[in-house]
C-alpha cells in the first residue's frame, strides 16, 4: 500500500499492490551484478565504438588461442594420441579459423561451403573432417581426391562413394557417423548410422565388401552444450565396443575415434537456475570423462600390439564462445503498459541469435548511479520476437550508453541473419592489442550484390 501521508494533511490513495521487483535476491537465487566494465582486452570500449560503430562485435585473439591451448593439453596430457579440429559451424570467420589452425587445428566442416572455405584459407584435405547429411556428387569428388576424412551419414552416401571410388579407382578411406543412446543425453537418432539396431554394423560389412572402400574411422557427436560428462563416458565406451566388434566381424582395422564437439560453455542456458560457473563442467573434467574411458577400453588393444586410436575432437562451442563480445548501445527508453521499463539497443536476434536460448552476461560500460530496476532489453527490429533480455535488473540508462553481451562467439556469427539491419563490423584484438576488422560493416551495395532486377522493373514510376 502507498503511504502518502505529509505531515499536516493525510490524503487518501486507492490501495494499489505493486510486485516487488527491485530486491537482493532475484527468482533465480542470484545476486544481480552490479559490475560494470569499461574495456575489453585492455582497450577501452568507448574507443572501439568510436572508432569502428555500434553494435559491434570484439573477437579476443589471445583468449581464443588460449582456449584452443587449454584444451588440447587436457586432453594431450590424459591420452597419447590426440588431434583437435576446429568446427567451422560454430565461428566461420577467417580470423577465428586461422586461429585455430596456427593452433594446430584441424578443420571440421559440414557443408561444400564450409569445405571449401577450409580450403581456402590453405588446410590440406587430409587435415579437413568432412561431416554433415548432404555431401553433394562434386564436393565429394573433390573431398576424396584431396585426402579429406569423410564421415559417412547414410547408406545412399556410402553408396556414391563407392560408386566415385570404383569409377575413379581410387581407394577410400571412411569414417561411419554413428548414432546411440547414451542413457544421458537426448539420442540425435537423424545423424549417422544407428548401433542398437544394427543399422550401424550392416554398413559396416557394406563396406567390408566394396572393394574400393575401408573403414578406418567411427565418429558421433552426442549433441551441444551436454553439461553431464557420464554422457561421454557412456559415449566413448559404446564407439569402443561397436569398433571392437566391427574389427572382429568384419576384418576392418579402426585407427580413429571422433567424439565430436558438444561441450558446454560459460553461458546461461535459459532454465537453468544456477550459475554456469557451477554447473558447466571444467574441461578437464570433460578429458578426463573421455580419456580415462578410452584408455580403459584401449587397454588391451595395447597389450595386444594393436595401436590405440586417435582421438579426435571437434569442440566448437566451448573454445569460441568466451573469446568474443557484443557492444551494443541504447537508442531508447520506454515505459510499458505495465510498469516495466524498457530499452531498446541497436543490436537484436538479427546479430544475436543465441539470445533464444542463453540468458547472455549483459554488462553496463560505465559507472551507472540509480536504482536499478526490472527492465526489459529489446532490439531494433520491427518484430515483437526481437528481444535481448525478457528481463534484467539495471539502474536507468541513457541513449548512448554501451551495454557489453557476453560470450558470444558460438553460433552468432554464423546464424545471423541479414535482416532488416546492415550487420556491423567485427574486430579483432590482436595478441599485442592492436584492433583490425576481420568482417566489414555491410552496406547497401554489399546487401543487394546478388540481386537482379529485369530491365522492365528499373523505373518504379507507377504506370
Ligand atoms: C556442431 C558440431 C560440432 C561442434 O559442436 P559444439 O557443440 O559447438 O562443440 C562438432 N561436430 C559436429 C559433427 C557438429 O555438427
Amino acid at each position: 500500500m502507498t503511504d502518502n501521508t505529509t505531515a499536516d494533511k493525510p490524503v487518501w490513495i486507492k490501495p494499489t499492490l505493486r510486485a516487488h521487483r527491485s530486491g537482493l535476491l532475484n527468482k533465480f537465487g542470484a545476486v544481480p551484478s552490479r559490475q560494470w566494465q569499461d574495456e575489453f582486452e585492455d582497450v577501452p570500449v568507448a574507443d572501439l565504438i568510436h572508432q569502428f560503430g555500434s553494435p559491434l562485435f570484439v573477437i579476443s585473439e589471445q583468449r581464443l588461442r588460449k582456449n584452443v591451448r587449454h584444451l588440447t593439453r587436457a586432453f594431450s596430457a590424459r591420452y597419447p594420441r590426440v588431434q583437435y579440429s576446429w568446427s567451422y559451424k560454430t565461428n566461420y570467420l577467417n580470423a577465428v579459423c586461422a586461429i585455430a589452425h596456427q593452433e594446430g587445428a584441424w578443420a571440421e566442416v559440414v557443408s561444400a561451403f564450409e569445405y571449401e572455405k577450409a580450403r581456402n584459407l590453405g588446410v590440406p584435405g587430409e587435415k579437413i573432417l568432412f561431416n554433415g547429411p548432404h555431401k553433394p556428387r562434386a564436393i565429394l569428388e573433390r573431398a576424396i581426391k584431396e585426402g579429406a576424412h569423410i564421415h559417412v551419414d547414410h547408406l545412399d552416401e556410402l553408396q556414391l562413394i563407392d560408386e566415385i571410388a570404383r569409377a575413379t579407382a581410387q581407394n577410400v578411406e571412411i569414417t561411419l557417423r554413428l548414432n546411440f543412446d547414451t542413457g544421458v543425453t537426448e539420442p540425435w537418432s537423424r545423424f549417422g548410422f544407428n548401433v542398437e539396431s544394427g543399422q550401424a554394423l550392416d554398413a559396416a560389412w557394406r563396406v567390408a565388401h566394396s572393394p574400393n572402400l575401408k573403414l578406418t574411422g567411427l565418429h558421433s557427436h552426442i549433441g551441444t552444450f551436454v553439461m553431464d560428462t557420464r554422457a561421454y563416458r557412456a559415449q566413448v565406451k559404446t564407439m569402443c565396443q561397436f569398433m571392437e566388434r566391427a574389427e572382429k566381424d568384419t576384418g576392418c582395422q579402426i585407427d580413429c575415434i571422433d567424439v565430436g564437439g558438444g561441450f558446454a560453455s560459460r553461458n546461461a542456458l535459459q532454465g537453468v537456475y544456477l550459475p554456469p560457473e557451477q554447473v558447466v563442467p571444467s574441461i578437464d573434467q570433460y578429458a578426463e570423462a573421455i580419456c580415462d574411458t578410452l584408455l580403459e577400453a584401449t587397454h588391451g588393444r595395447e597389450r595386444e600390439g594393436r595401436p590405440r586410436p586417435l582421438l579426435l575432437l571437434e569442440t566448437g562451442r566451448a573454445v569460441v564462445d568466451d573469446a568474443e563480445i557484443l557492444l551494443t548501445s541504447v537508442v531508447g527508453n520506454k515505459r510499458l503498459p505495465d510498469g516495466r521499463r524498457a530499452t531498446i539497443v541497436d543490436a537484436g536476434v538479427n546479430l544475436l541469435f543465441t539470445a533464444f536460448w542463453y540468458h547472455h552476461n549483459v554488462k553496463p560500460t560505465r559507472e551507472l548511479s540509480g536504482v536499478a530496476e526490472e527492465t526489459v532489453l529489446y532490439g531494433p527490429l520491427c518484430m515483437n520476437i526481437d528481444v535481448m533480455r525478457a528481463s534484467i535488473l539495471l539502474p536507468p540508462l541513457d541513449v548512448g550508453d554501451v551495454l557489453m553481451f557476453s560470450p558470444v562467439g558460438a553460433y552468432n556469427n554464423t546464424q545471423w541473419l541479414q535482416f532488416i539491419e546492415y550487420r556491423p563490423n567485427v574486430v579483432l584484438v590482436h595478441d599485442d592489442r592492436q584492433v583490425s576488422i576481420v568482417r566489414a560493416a555491410e552496406d547497401l551495395q554489399a546487401v543487394t550484390a546478388q540481386e537482379r532486377l529485369p530491365d522492365h522493373l528499373r523505373d518504379v514510376s507507377p504506370r
